[in-house]
């Protein structure tokens, strides 16, 4: 009876919620104050794949669920900002029935990594991806060492792990373990041999310490490593990309299946071939995986087209506190190669807490901007003057830099400048204050 009225309640809040417009973990909250591990009593599906890591959870996630839902499988999901052990309560119970038999063929979770372990103190998942360890919201965080501890308390003794091989620190969890998939990529043209970003997260081996080797590294500490003390190395992978051709878009995974990209990124590689090895799992056919992840666009918006005066724009949702994603956008901006504005936002660093922490900004590699193609750098925002400063660092002419804390007036200002492209390099937290200025497509 206990379960049924908390489920009930459950599920006419959540309903309340949406008629309103709006979605919370309040449900998740007050389902878990009634019957703190009601999540244990209820009738899970067969198959309960969880992503985790730093980045590109939402992504493959919303991949994973696509794929499934295309071949007929009733996949239920949550959404980012949903992600912790409320909001996933809130997911599970209002698709439930008032028995407690979870409606769906598939649930599919993205987790928060630090959350994860409370989230799956009453219920495992079979399948378990972890896409990688990145610095991350240090405020909240700490380093990604604590990131990976706080994650390795919340593995299941029984399930799939679904593992980068290519990440050194996330290739520890497989210890003693004989369920792990792992995938990773060869080397590519783009592979470097040595590190090229500001700082070097895989200079030591994450479990004795040692001065670790690399073979090569696509980014960052991601690529083929060894530790000649311990042997800690990069496993075999048995979902690999084994070509990838990031200026026309496409990948071959395992030698024989080729994947379009609509969003030519390293790291939009990365989240296919994990969306990939998980898909596995549930026994979909590689053919049929690749052929519906070819060419397909996120819903989540990552990628925004705009206008700006007689400028076509292209908005890179980046994240702040996390200088690998703003890397990518970088990188992404640089591919192109084409000349072109570029317009980097920081007014509010988080959308869950109040800080003004900056630190983040040193992480990021800001000389690379210094092209050819690049016309001009607008930091906006809040901490433009912080920006201003860390780009004093880099050999960008002072000339190239316009700093304009007030986003309105920065904008009618860059519409006058009529760049034949820009990009904008910003996070969720302040996504709308730029695209409510300009005419999204
Ligand atoms: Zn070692």
């Amino acid at each position: 009876m206990r379960k049924f009225f908390t489920i009930l309640i459950c599920r006419l809040m959540y309903f309340l919620g949406h008629l309103i417009g709006h979605g919370s973990s309040l449900p998740g909250q007050v389902a878990l104050k009634l019957y703190p591990n009601i999540l244990s009593k209820v009738r899970l599906p067969q198959m309960v794949i969880a992503v985790t890591g730093s980045n590109g959870k939402t992504s493959t996630v919303e991949m994973i669920t696509h794929i499934l839902q295309k071949q007929g499988r009733n996949v239920i999901s949550n959404k980012e900002g949903s992600n912790m052990d409320w909001g996933i309560a809130a997911v599970i119970l209002s698709n439930c029935t008032l028995g407690g038999r979870f409606k769906g063929d598939v649930l599919v979770l993205e987790t928060d990594e630090r959350y994860a372990k409370l989230t799956f103190r009453h219920f495992s998942p079979t399948h378990y991806v972890v896409t990688n360890l990145y610095r991350d919201q240090l405020t909240r965080n700490g380093h990604p060492e604590w990131v990976y501890d706080a994650i390795r308390e919340s593995i299941p003794e029984d399930c799939t792990l679904i593992l980068n091989a290519d990440d050194p620190l996330i290739s520890q969890f497989d210890r003693d373990r004989r369920n792990v998939v792992w995938f990773g990529m060869d080397r590519q043209s783009f592979s470097v041999d040595k590190n090229v970003s500001v700082y070097d997260d895989g200079a030591f081996c994450p479990v004795c310490k040692s001065r670790m080797r690399y073979t090569y590294r696509h980014y960052n500490h991601i690529g083929e490593y060894f530790c000649d003390s311990c042997g800690h190395r990069k496993h075999p992978t048995e979902f690999t990309v084994t070509s990838a051709d990031l200026q026309n878009g496409i990948i071959t995974i395992n030698n024989s299946h080729n994947i379009t990209l609509s969003f030519k990124s390293i790291y939009n590689v990365y989240n296919i071939l994990a969306c990939f090895a998980a898909c596995s799992q549930a026994v979909i056919p590689p053919e049929t995986i690749a052929a519906d992840i070819s060419d397909y666009v996120l819903k989540s918006g990552r990628v925004v087209e705009y206008t700006l005066g007689e400028s076509a724009g292209t908005f890179l949702v980046s994240k702040h506190e996390n200088s690998i994603s703003y890397d990518q956008s970088i990188r992404y901006i640089l591919d192109r190669n084409e000349p072109c504005g570029v317009i980097i936002i920081v007014d509010s660093v988080s959308r869950r807490y109040s800080t003004g922490e900056i630190s983040w900004l040193w992480d990021i590699d800001f000389e690379l901007l210094n092209a050819d193609c690049i016309e001009h750098i607008y930091l906006l925002g809040a901490h433009a003057a912080d920006l201003e400063t860390r780009f004093s660092y880099t050999a960008i002419p002072p000339e190239k830099l316009t700093a304009m804390p007030v986003i309105e007036t920065a904008v009618n200002e860059i519409a006058s400048k009529n760049h034949s492209r820009l990009y904008t390099v910003t996070c969720f937290s302040d996504k709308a204050k730029f695209l409510s200025k300009v005419t999204v497509k």
